[in-house]
């Protein structure tokens, strides 16, 4: 089966920090995908502006090689010979005057104009003004922003401020990749497309839901910006929260950007605070590698792991709890979302038969796809015994791998940005609420002095992670690919 792609329309895309690392391993091999698949028509157009000093050449040399390393299919050389045509490069400073009027000039009245801010949150304000001053961001214009937004709701509410001085919210996508996914949309499509798990999707029938996001990955090179940020704030209030609103929801009216948009708002205000006994944080720390020495600070109490256990105030979640985690160096890279139906109310068959409850897992990594876990009998001769069995949907097997080769998140929300679709970003009002629930948490552990607790690298976290679901008869998904 292969998917439609249809052209969207003539476009300028400039990419302020064009040569910064999430362009060259993310946005351009995107755009370059994009190309190949024949979704950017003719008059489509992609300017880097940035501060080093290159011409257009040296900027296709460059994005040649971004492509050469992340682009593994299609990487077609007189393909990319003809992508590399669309691209051109302005040097600007995003603080001052330089570059500016070139950009302006390199800029065409009639198309659709996308500024992409891949910066720092601190230099927003400065390169709004400045497609302001100059001219050429009309009402039709859209910016593009990225993570982090904000540190906290007093610098998001001044992000957001800053942003509206110069444009209508309409024009503002406030990228979390995680909306991009696949598997994410498909649990709309899931849930809102079916009659099967609608009726079934609520505390009655729902024990409860768990949230993972979990890497193996230390912190890297981000040392410097992870240390002051923690899980919390670099994935609780951002990827997970929205994992969270798309899972938990009311259905919307219609599939439209503010619809949606404001059911994730009225899940986000109706999350009770959290106690300190539900939440467990953690930090990696082993003989070999400790979170400590990665960040270069030893006395640091940042949180590379956090679990908790979160409720929903409303009628449809009363009594179903939430339980969310996310840590780097863990035992597998998995993101996904468990959701634990009830066991049968009552049980005709004996005991010791094997009978246990269903399960719906929707995978965002590896392997997007999901599967549903059925009891059903176990084959043979052995009398009535049960086993359950999983109804696989991952991609791939279902709908052949050309479906399951799907457009990276980057790619499929570039392509939203040109057709002016909002529905899969982050409207200001939504994080403004996410930092307002978070923020207390966070208050709550500077306070205490709260001190992680230390996990192996390669494990599964903390133990008093498992005690948080043993604690209330339950534990977690094992983590495994
Ligand atoms: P980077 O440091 O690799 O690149 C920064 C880019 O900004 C460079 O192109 C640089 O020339 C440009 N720049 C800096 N100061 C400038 C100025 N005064 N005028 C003009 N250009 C200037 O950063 P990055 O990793 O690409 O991240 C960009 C943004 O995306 C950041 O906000 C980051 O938090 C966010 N982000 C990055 C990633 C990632 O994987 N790298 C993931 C999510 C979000």
């Amino acid at each position: 089966m292969v998917s439609r792609v249809i052209p969207v329309d003539p476009f300028d895309l400039v990419i302020f920090g064009g040569t910064g690392d999430l362009a060259r391993r993310k946005i351009l091999p995107g755009l370059y995908r994009r190309f190949h698949d024949g979704q950017m028509p003719e008059g489509a157009r992609i300017i880097g502006a940035a501060r080093s000093e290159m011409d257009e050449a040296g900027y296709r040399d460059f994005v040649r090689g971004a492509i050469g390393e992340f682009v593994q299919k299609r990487n077609d050389k007189d393909i990319v010979d003809a992508f590399l045509e669309r691209l051109t490069y302005v040097a600007v400073d995003a603080k001052g005057t330089d570059g500016w009027d070139e950009l302006a000039h390199a800029m065409r009245p009639d198309v659709i104009k996308a500024y992409y801010f891949s910066v720092g949150p601190s230099l927003f304000g400065d390169i709004a003004e400045r497609l302001m001053n100059h001219g050429i961001a009309d009402d039709e214009a859209r910016i593009v922003v990225e993570k982090p937004f904000g540190h906290d709701l007093a610098s998001a509410r001044a992000l957001n401020e800053t942003l509206a001085r110069h444009f209508d919210e309409t024009q503002i996508y406030r990228i979390d990749h995680y909306l991009g996914k696949e598997t994410v949309q498909n649990l709309m499509a899931v849930r809102f497309g079916n009659m099967l798990f609608e009726p079934l999707w609520n505390a009655q029938y729902v024990d409860h839901i768990q949230i993972t996001v979990a890497e193996t990955v230390g912190v890297g090179g981000r040392g410097d910006y992870y240390d002051k940020s923690g899980a919390m704030r670099d994935m609780v209030q951002n990827h997970l929260m929205q994992l969270l609103c798309l899972t938990a929801m009311e259905p919307p009216s219609k599939y439209d950007p503010d619809a949606v948009r404001d059911e994730k708002l009225k899940v986000i205000r109706a999350l009770e605070s959290v106690e300190s006994d539900d939440i467990v944080r953690g930090q990696y720390k082993s003989q070999a590698e400790s979170y400590i020495d990665d960040v270069e600070n030893p006395r640091s109490i940042t949180e590379s792991y956090v679990a908790m256990k979160v409720r929903i105030a409303n009628w449809r979640w009363n009594g179903t709890p939430f339980y969310l985690r996310t840590g780097k160096r863990m035992k597998e890279r998995v993101s996904e979302i468990v959701v634990r139906f009830k066991e049968p109310p009552h049980s005709i068959f004996e005991e010791d038969t094997g009978q246990s409850a269903n399960e719906l897992t929707i995978r965002l990594q590896p392997n997007e796809g999901m599967d549903l876990t059925v009891t059903i009998k176990e084959p043979g001769p052995g009398g009535m015994r049960l086993i359950d069995v999983p109804l696989d949907m991952t991609f791939a097997e279902a709908l052949g791998e050309e479906a399951a080769d799907v457009p990276d998140a980057y790619e499929r929300l570039i392509m939203d940005v040109i057709r002016g679709n909002q529905t899969l970003f982050m409207r200001g009002d939504e994080v403004e609420a996410a930092w307002a629930w978070t923020d207390p948490i966070i208050d709550s552990w500077t306070v205490r002095e709260d001190r992680p607790h230390p996990y192996e690298p390669g494990s599964t976290g903390p133990e008093e992670a498992l005690i948080l679901m043993h604690r209330d008869g339950r534990r977690w998904r094992e983590l495994r690919t």
